[in-house]
């Protein structure tokens, strides 16, 4: 049997240390997982259970690869984010056990058109137009596991042009990568080849043409991504 037209590519994302690649099954995005952020967007955090959206598989961007500005947008926004990419199929896991399941990590960009978001919260509609776009998440190489032990108690930090915008750490989750991976897998099986964007802390902002974003999370590759 074949396909009817060409198959899609299989959308990947670069492993560290290895030739082989890392294919992409869907992506999860957590919202409002860092309490500084909740508040520079209006919410009480202490209120908030974690929320899920989505964006494609073929919206990841590999490391260096320039974003185009997107269409129908006047505030695009860049949010750094660490990334847990799914190793093994779960359902109902446990916070204990959930960790099991990760085959590595990345720094990941959740890239935003905050207007377009902002009208569909007025709006009570889905987000997908101001989080769903292409090109809209940005991925550096995946690390495994058990070669960055503290990536949970690492600094994330965030710069536009060399000016530093967003600077926190990864221990400042709301909800650590083993509950939300805990909790979504009571929503969803997830499986091998899923992401998960795992929100972004305070000092989200715009970027324009030109310029040049670069995120860390220590112990994990540098993601650079220039827009254009
Ligand atoms: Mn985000």
């Amino acid at each position: 049997m074949g396909f009817v037209i060409d198959t899609p590519e299989v959308a990947s994302v670069a492993v560290h240390g290895s030739e082989d690649r890392f294919p992409v099954r869907r992506i999860f995005c957590v919202g409002r997982n860092y309490a500084a952020h909740a508040r520079e967007m209006g919410h009480d955090p202490d209120r908030e259970v974690p929320f899920y959206f989505t964006k494609p598989s073929d919206a990841v961007v590999d490391n260096g690869v320039d974003v185009p500005y997107p269409s129908i947008t006047e505030n695009f926004h860049y949010e750094a984010e660490l990334v847990a990419a799914i190793g093994k199929t779960c359902t109902n896991v446990s916070v204990e056990n959930a960790l099991d399941h990760v085959y590595g990590y990345a720094v990941g960009n959740d890239l935003t058109r905050r207007d377009l978001q902002g009208d569909s919260k007025k709006k009570g509609r889905p987000w997908d137009t101001g989080k769903a776009f292409d090109h809209s998440a940005p991925c550096a190489e995946i690390h495994l596991t058990a070669d960055v032990p503290d990536v949970e108690s690492a600094r994330i930090w965030l710069t536009v042009n060399d000016e530093i915008k967003q600077d926190s750490n990864v221990n400042m989750l709301i909800w650590s990568v083993a509950e939300v991976i805990a909790n979504l897998s009571t929503l969803f099986t997830l499986e091998p080849g899923d992401l998960i964007y795992t929100g972004t802390p305070e000092g989200v902002g715009p970027v324009v043409k030109g310029d040049v974003i670069k995120i860390g999370i220590d112990g994990l590759t540098e993601l650079e991504t220039k827009i254009v």
